[in-house]
């Protein structure tokens, strides 16, 4: 079998597709899932382009309540929306003030999608897992975050999750910005499978500088062995760097299909 991540929108435009401040994979192993849908409808322009077979895709995991992975929920549906009960909050960016949840009602939706809300982890195939809310255990990555609820209330971003798929040769995790931090994500991938081994890692990691929880994360994922990391969307240039100087890799961009062989 083979792992394909059709990156149907991302942070980065590439020569034939557009780009977006949003996140949107379509992943494809024992089951078809859409994780994200970015914030417009770019992630349907792309599939089209890159001739993804979004259209008898069952599932959607929404990895959390933010504008940039779930406005484009507009634009599709009649497929099982998986989420964390919270992504519906009411929500703002801490500086500007800005709402950045979602621009979608939940009874509207719900009029669209089967709504299946879980904070505990849903198995969509044998191989393919939502992971629910995720426990947040490493020390070094930060608990608090710039954003706010109504009332001024920190938002934690509970609701921030990913996905796993469990392949021969170890797991295949996949993050949308990881609020929750990505080591706290792997942990979490690897106690719900049950399998240490992580072959590969992908999506968001919400890192901007060169600082210490960079720097931790590095060393984490590098204990971990992991073959395959690939940090997009909301990681920033000088933690991007760093990330490439250690591992190497390609840059993620909007457009392009990977295909990971699963090994025996
Ligand atoms: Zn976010
Ligand atoms: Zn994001």
């Amino acid at each position: 079998m083979k792992l394909k991540v059709y990156v149907l929108t991302d942070n980065v435009a590439s020569s034939v597709c557009k780009a977006e401040h949003g996140l949107s994979f379509l992943v494809v192993f024992d089951n078809q899932v859409l994780f994200d849908t970015g914030q417009t409808n770019l992630f349907l322009e792309n599939a089209r382009i890159l001739e993804a077979p979004i259209h008898d895709t069952n599932y959607l995991i929404l990895s959390h309540g933010h504008y940039d992975h779930g406005n484009g929920l507009k634009f599709i549906d009649a497929m099982k929306l998986i989420c964390h009960p919270d992504v519906f909050n009411r929500r703002f960016s801490g500086k500007e003030h800005k709402y950045v949840g979602l621009d979608v009602d939940e009874a509207e939706l719900s009029k669209r999608f089967a709504i299946h809300k879980s904070k505990e982890p849903v198995w969509i195939s044998d191989k393919m897992v939502y992971l629910g809310e995720i426990p947040r255990k490493m020390n070094f990555e930060k608990n608090t975050t710039t954003f706010y609820l109504d009332g001024k209330m920190p938002d934690p971003i509970l609701d921030d999750t990913g996905m796993v798929i469990v392949m021969n040769q170890g797991l295949f995790v996949i993050s949308g910005c990881a609020h929750s931090g990505i080591c706290n994500i792997i942990e979490h991938a690897r106690f719900v499978t049950g399998i240490s081994k992580v072959f590969g890692v992908m999506g968001g990691f919400h890192l901007m500088l060169k600082n210490n929880q960079t720097q931790k994360t590095i060393e984490y994922i590098k204990e971990l062995q992991v073959e395959v990391v690939m940090p997009s969307h909301c990681t920033a240039l000088p933690a991007l760097t760093e990330f490439y100087q250690t591992f190497g890799g390609e840059q993620v961009k909007a457009g392009t299909l990977y295909t990971f062989d699963e090994q025996f």
